[in-house]
């Protein structure tokens, strides 16, 4: 534990300070970097998680639905739904 929370944040945050730096431009690899608050330096480490989104190449949106008044097509190979 650290005074601030430093631990998988969405921006590197300062742990002398608390300072979030949403503008901070991901880099390779671990890196040392001054904090734009109070200027003491310390190291980012970069945890990256990687995710796929992965979609039908071809819908066929043969079949229909009908919810709440609104008509919508179904893709029958991957279920992709889009208002018809
Ligand atoms: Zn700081
Ligand atoms: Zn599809």
């Amino acid at each position: 534990m650290t005074k601030y929370d430093t631990d998988y944040t969405n921006y590197p945050v300062c742990p002398y300070c608390g300072h979030e730096h949403d503008d901070y431009v991901y880099a390779e690899g671990s890196e040392d970097y001054d904090c734009e608050a109070c200027g003491e330096e310390f190291s980012i480490e970069p945890d990256v998680e990687i995710t796929y989104t992965t979609s039908c190449k071809t819908h066929d949106y043969s079949d229909f639905r009908e919810a709440k008044g609104m008509k919508f097509e179904v893709c029958t190979r991957c279920g992709a739904v889009r208002s018809a």
